[in-house]
């Protein structure tokens, strides 16, 4: 339930769609003749009375009609002007907190204190004060240029967490684009009414500083740019105290092999998707987390300067550890800081990780099931005590893994933030 905590204090949703209407096909005023036609076949398909075709062409036989003629069709009118496109909606719920001001929340957001609230029937700031939650208008870009037809980013761009830009084109074109300095790479997600679908993850580093980034689109010469902003998660700082042997573990070398090695692999993104839907916790139900993800971290007295990177849970040694998604293992092996350790690759960008295992079930190029046995949990590498360290890779970024099984990534949550 930690993870309630740390994620619901702030949910946000953002869509922008533009208006279906602009995709019907436009109104003909000129019909071309197929083979098999006759007036009064294109008479009965327009309601029209015979005669009104043949005078409104000027057809001196009105039995001499060819496949690809053009006939006006009376009645029908020039096609509309482009319809407006709506700037739509952005809603956003936030949880008030103590100190809490009108006149930074509206720079924080973008948007003018009137607007947050008239968004919330309140007359006065000080009114503000009273409420717990509350509504703040987000301002988003007036129109979708064409061949977006709809976007949508959910849940917020939270420290540690991940989002979902989720993109309908009305052509068979991939997007591209960054948050911020970092870009998204977008994977095809079906195709159907109205158009192609398409998702991209933002993987958000738990120490990113909470900002105002931009959000950028393009597709097909349409380009999109929307301001948004990196949120604060809450992260508790934890002190922990090696033990003198595992210390030593700490050697700065060691540490950066280790890691670079890993940060090769978690750089490759396989094209394939092998996860849907929501990940299964890896080990049974019952145990209590030790420490979550996100925890700034100082060891021995030292400063913060890392963050823990996966979530820790207690467990003894031995519980089984099951793939919390398909996907194929791509390092199996003892480690040093890391102890035994077991990365599976779920595509897409998208790893999980086990480290500190005392036996590895698995060999490297092997394909797991979703609930398949990878390995033991144990107290190997920079550990001290048994227990399961769960790590979520995304495009490299070290993200919430509980977050991965509460929300069916790829598709993008459906939260009521109204
Ligand atoms: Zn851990």
């Amino acid at each position: 339930m930690k993870w309630k905590i740390v994620f619901c204090f702030f949910v946000i949703l953002f869509a922008v769609t533009r208006p279906l209407h602009a995709q019907e096909e436009e109104p003909q005023r000129v019909y071309e003749v197929s083979a098999g036609d006759t007036l009064i076949t294109i008479a009965e398909r327009f309601g029209l009375p015979v005669e009104a075709i043949i005078s409104a062409n000027n057809l001196a036989n009105p039995d001499l009609i060819y496949a690809g003629q053009q006939l006006v069709i009376p009645g029908l009118t020039a096609p509309p002007a482009e319809p407006e496109t709506e700037a739509i909606m952005r809603l956003a719920t936030y949880r008030l907190r103590p100190g809490d001001q009108l006149d930074v929340l509206a720079r924080r957001f973008g948007v003018q204190p009137a607007d947050i609230l008239r968004a919330n029937g309140l007359a006065r700031p000080d009114q503000l004060l009273t409420e717990t939650e509350i509504r703040v208008p987000v301002k988003v870009a007036d129109s979708l240029p064409a061949p977006v037809l709809s976007l949508r980013v959910s849940p917020a761009v939270v420290q540690g967490q991940t989002g979902i830009v989720d993109i309908t084109v009305s052509k068979d074109v991939k997007p591209e684009g960054a948050y911020g300095d970092q870009p998204l790479t977008f994977f095809f997600l079906g195709d159907g009414y109205p158009g192609y679908r398409y998702f991209a993850l933002i993987p958000t580093p738990a120490l990113l500083s909470p900002e105002v980034r931009t959000l950028r689109v393009s597709v097909d010469g349409a380009e999109i740019e929307q301001p948004m902003p990196t949120l604060a998660g809450s992260y508790e700082t934890q002190h922990i105290v090696l033990p003198p042997a595992k210390g030593d573990l700490l050697e700065p070398t060691k540490v950066r092999d280790e890691l670079g090695e890993l940060r090769e692999i978690w750089g490759i993104s396989s094209p394939e998707r092998f996860w849907s839907g929501r990940f299964r916790f890896p080990i049974g139900e019952g145990y209590v987390q030790t420490s979550p993800y996100g925890t700034r971290r100082s060891y021995n007295g030292g400063p913060v300067a890392s963050f823990h990177e996966g979530s820790d849970w207690s467990a003894i040694e031995g519980t089984p550890i099951l793939a919390p998604a398909p996907g194929v293992v791509v390092l199996a092996e003892d480690l040093i800081v890391r102890g035994g350790a077991v990365v599976i690759d779920h595509g897409q960008g998208v790893y999980s990780n086990f480290w500190h295992l005392s036996q590895i079930d698995v060999e490297p190029g092997q394909k797991v099931g979703r609930g398949e046995q990878v390995g033991l949990v144990g107290t190997t590498g920079l550990s001290t005590g048994a227990h399961l360290h769960w790590e979520v890779r995304v495009d490299g970024v070290a993200v919430n893994p509980l977050q991965w099984s509460e929300v069916s990534f790829p598709f993008a949550p459906t939260v009521d933030a109204s």
